[in-house]
This record gives structure tokens, C-alpha cells and sequence, in this order.
């Protein structure tokens, strides 16, 4: 057998698996080479990975391993991202003294992406990756693994004890503190921020910030400005998030500076300034801005403190108010 062919047995492998839930757990295949003879074969297991799992078998026929080549559809994982630390495929690839380890795709979760190549590497072992039509095939089977892992995976979870858009009361206008989790941290640049729809208008909140002494556990404060129906987002802001983000944080300072500078040269009633001072991004449909990449949403009815609760059916037309405070 080939380099090629040994290859496309780990893509065979990885395509053999089924996976719960293919969001969270990857199709993975392993093959190990000794010359041109296979040694051992395997796919990620409930528990085991695929690595593990191959270098088992060629343990348990008394492979030579530091000649053998290892080939694997996926970065191997390291101590970080394991439970336990010295779990990891890589260290485990280091003890077994492997020739080498051929990988299909890097890991696509981006905090832990090229760590894998890195300690092996670090363990003196040697790396190669597939060719970029097999990686291909390798990311067709795990699209869906793929496309979870790349995101944030933030979630909110207080005022979350409630089915999705259903109406919930809180007390009053003013702040509310928001927490949650994220799945993967964010990296170093990308910022995670709140927006708050009420109608046609968006309002920019503040940055998710992490929980101090917590791994993946935020907070933000939203300013609720008015009563009525208020989606709350969360999301990744994408270049134009942030240009949009910084664009409304200038335009809103100079607009509440001119205010004020309007209110001590003219008295109140002469000039009938709108009550808030805070302006929204009007948009034409419910769609939040393009620049927010959302990874989850909340639907909160906030209500004066003295009125019962309403349903949507008898939700007042244009509740209106002053809009959020920064
Ligand atoms: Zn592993």
C-alpha cells in the first residue's frame, strides 16, 4: 500500500462513524503504517479516540511503533481539552515514539487548532498533512462538527428558564445584568457584544465580559430604556460589527453633547427635544444588523413594576419611552 492509500483508509475510517451528535463529536479515522502493511485500523469510539483506540491494537500485536506512521483525519487533541491531562493523543502518540503522524485537517475549534501539530512536534515527531482534495472529503464528513466548533457556542442562561420567545415581565426599565456560557473563548481581536431590538430599532449594548475565576462563564449589562417587547442578542461582531459598533458609540456621544450644550443655551420647552437622548440603528426588517454574527437570542417584556403582566395578544401598539442608556 501507498502513502495515498493509507490516506484514504483513515478517510474510510472517519466516514464508518456515527456520531450522536455530529455538532459535538467529530467522524475521525485512524490507520497505522508499518512499511507498506497496515498494523491497525480504528474510529472514534464513544469515549476512545480513534488514535487511541489504533495504538492499542498495535500495542496488543507488538507493533514496533517507532517505525510506523500514523495517519489520522483529525489534529490530534492535547492535555488542554482533555478531561484528564495526560489523555491526550498527542502525548500518547509522543510515548508511543511514532515515525511520524500524517493529520487530515487541523483542528477546527480555533483555541485549540495547530496545538496538536505543535506538541508533537515539541515530542520530535514528525508531521505531514493530507493533500487538500483528501482534506476535502474529511470536511464534507464533518460539516456539521465544523461549523459548531468555529462558532463562539455562546448561550445565554439567566432569564432562561423560560421557551423561547415567550414574554417574561422584569420588574422595570434600567439595567439588567445578562450571563451565559461560551463553548469555545473567544479569541484575541473578536468581541462578543449584546444588541437589544425594540420595533424597527437596534440598540449596540456592551461586551460579553468573562466571569472572573470562570473558564467560559459572561456577563453584560443591558440598558433597558423603555417598556414593551425587547429582543436581546448576543453575537460575534464581524469587521463591520465593529465598525457599526464604534460608528453609533461616536455618533451617540456627539449627539447627547450637543444636546446639552443645546439645553443651556435654550430652555426646554422652546426647543421639545425628544426625552431620551439615546438613537437607535433603524432597520427595515427583524433582522439583526449584518455586522452581528448571533449566536443566541432572548424575548423579554418589560414592564412597569405595578402593571400585571401582559400577553402579546393585548401588548399595547408602540409601546414608547426613552430608548437604552449607555
Ligand atoms: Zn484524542
Amino acid at each position: 500500500m501507498t502513502h495515498t492509500d493509507f490516506m484514504t483508509l483513515a478517510i474510510t475510517m472517519a466516514s464508518g462513524c456515527k456520531p450522536d451528535d455530529p455538532k459535538t463529536t467529530p467522524c475521525v479515522g485512524a490507520a497505522i503504517a508499518l512499511g507498506e502493511e497496515v498494523v491497525a485500523l480504528a474510529c472514534r469510539g464513544k469515549e476512545d479516540h480513534a488514535e487511541k483506540i489504533a495504538l492499542d491494537i498495535a500495542y496488543g500485536r507488538g507493533v514496533d511503533l517507532t517505525q510506523a506512521v500514523v495517519y489520522t483525519t483529525l489534529e490530534p487533541c492535547v492535555g488542554g481539552v482533555r478531561r484528564q491531562r495526560n489523555e491526550s493523543c498527542a502525548d500518547r502518540l509522543i510515548a508511543a515514539k511514532v515515525k511520524k503522524v500524517v493529520v487530515g485537517i487541523h483542528d477546527p475549534n480555533i483555541s485549540v487548532c495547530g496545538k496538536g501539530f505543535l506538541r508533537l512536534q515539541e515530542g520530535r515527531i514528525d508531521t505531514e498533512l493530507f493533500p487538500s482534495n483528501l482534506a476535502e472529503q474529511i470536511k464534507r464528513l464533518n460539516r456539521d462538527f465544523i461549523l459548531a466548533q468555529q462558532r463562539i457556542g455562546a448561550r445565554i442562561t439567566s432569564h432562561k428558564n423560560h421557551k423561547d420567545g415567550e414574554f417574561i415581565p422584569i420588574p422595570s426599565g434600567g439595567e439588567i445584568e445578562l450571563k451565559g456560557t461560551w463553548t469555545n473563548p473567544p479569541s484575541d481581536g473578536e468581541r462578543l457584544c449584546a444588541i437589544v431590538r425594540t420595533g424597527t430599532q437596534w440598540w449596540p449594548q456592551h461586551e460579553l465580559k468573562l466571569i472572573a475565576g470562570s473558564t467560559n462563564e459572561w456577563s453584560t449589562v443591558i440598558n433597558i430604556g423603555q417598556y414593551g417587547l425587547h429582543i436581546i442578542s448576543i453575537g460575534k461582531l464581524n469587521r463591520l460589527g465593529m465598525a457599526l459598533f464604534d460608528y453609533y458609540s461616536t455618533v451617540s456621544n456627539v449627539h447627547i453633547r450637543w444636546r446639552a450644550d443645546l439645553r443651556r443655551k435654550y430652555s426646554d420647552p422652546h426647543l421639545k427635544l425628544e426625552p431620551s437622548p439615546w438613537i437607535g440603528i433603524e432597520l427595515s426588517g427583524s433582522e439583526p444588523p449584518k455586522g452581528i454574527d448571533i449566536e443566541d437570542s432572548i424575548c423579554l417584556n418589560v414592564l412597569p413594576p405595578t402593571i400585571p403582566p401582559v400577553t402579546p395578544a393585548n401588548q399595547p401598539e408602540g409601546a414608547s419611552g426613552s430608548g437604552p442608556r449607555h
